[in-house]
């Protein structure tokens, strides 16, 4: 196996990934980019993007990563298809295993390997994502004005998904397996007095109706008790089921809340190991935005290349 040693090795290539490239990238640090399985990230699987500052008439998830990517590209940042499957924090400088380029070690590695958003695995759900199905409704939600919709899911990010989508839409059914929410109470309250909020208790999505064409119109629901299934008319489905960041590789490496989100010292992107930064989602449960990302993409690369400097890594 082969093995390069870079200064600056960003793990992820969605909106923080590249972002923290382009800085890095024009400090002349010669950034490598290991992209991952999912090159630009989750804007790729989403359409119209109208919430990114600069483009007044919207820009597609796919583009805007396209351009963004071919701006990193113009400073001379490298960038390989592949994906790590491990690391050594402790060693000096830092070593990262990948599946097909062998090991590269770096004297600082900025951590931007996203999170994904959870689905329940139908094949109905799939083929309808960007369609009528979507897990993002801070993204989607404009596009569902007087529609009638569903979220799927009891939590937190169900109940301040329904509040919002409840701002456009029509109607909204929050669909939940079991009978009680598992959502902060204030959230909770939020919801249940929106007069535009619904719930369907002990209730599952076994299947999402719809076309390609069409959109979709409607999902079939299991009585979680009866077993009962019946057919629910509805225009829009909003996956809120959580969000799993992609950290897995990093477990036992560097510092993690409960919910393995890499945990950052407030107001920097510094982890719990000096060398080491984490930027976007895989560090965000709260904002979870392109342009949040993106500003922790660049914090990531102005500390990392201060503290190079710092250490006499021209
Ligand atoms: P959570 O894990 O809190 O909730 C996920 C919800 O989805 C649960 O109600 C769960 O049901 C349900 N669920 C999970 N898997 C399935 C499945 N396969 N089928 C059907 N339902 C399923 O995730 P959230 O994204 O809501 O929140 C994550 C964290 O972020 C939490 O700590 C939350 O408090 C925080 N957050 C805070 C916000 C705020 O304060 N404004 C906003 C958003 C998130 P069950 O309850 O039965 O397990």
């Amino acid at each position: 196996m082969n093995s390069e040693h870079v200064k600056v090795l960003i793990v992820g290539s969605g909106p923080a990934g590249l972002t923290a490239a382009l800085y890095a990238a024009r400090a002349d640090l010669a950034p490598l980019v290991i992209e991952g399985m999912q090159p630009g990230g989750q804007l790729t699987i989403t359409t119209e993007v109208e919430n990114y500052p600069g483009f007044p008439e919207g820009i597609l998830g796919p583009e805007l990563m396209e351009r963004t990517k071919a701006q990193v590209e113009r400073f001379g940042t490298r960038f390989i298809f592949d994906q790590i499957s491990g690391v050594d924090l402790e060693s000096d400088p830092f070593s990262v295993s990948t599946d097909s380029s062998g090991t590269i070690t770096c004297d600082a590695l900025i951590i931007a390997t996203g999170a994904s958003a959870r689905l329940l695995g139908l094949e109905s759900e799939s083929e309808l994502m960007g369609f009528g199905v979507s897990a993002c409704a801070t993204c989607d939600g404009f596009f569902f004005r007087d529609k009638e919709l569903v979220v799927v899911g009891g939590g937190d990010t169900a109940m301040e998904e329904a509040l919002f989508l409840a701002k456009f839409a029509s109607k909204v059914t929050v669909v939940h397996r079991r009978d009680e929410l598992r959502a902060s109470k204030i959230m909770q309250q939020r919801a249940m007095d929106n007069p535009k909020v619904e719930f369907q208790w002990n209730a599952v999505v076994t299947e999402i109706l719809g076309s390609q064409d069409g959109g979709v119109t409607g999902v079939l629901l299991q009585n979680t008790q009866t077993g009962e299934i019946r057919e629910f008319p509805t225009q829009g489905v909003f996956m809120a089921i959580g969000h799993r960041p992609n950290t897995d590789v990093f477990a036992g490496a560097v510092d993690m809340d409960s919910n393995g989100y890499i945990t950052t010292v407030p107001g920097t992107a510094r982890t719990s190991i000096e060398g080491v930064w984490a930027c976007g989602d895989v560090q965000d449960s709260v904002y979870r935005q392109a342009i949040t990302a993106a500003g922790t993409g660049c914090m990531a690369a102005i500390e990392a290349e201060r503290w190079l400097a710092e250490k006499g890594v021209e």
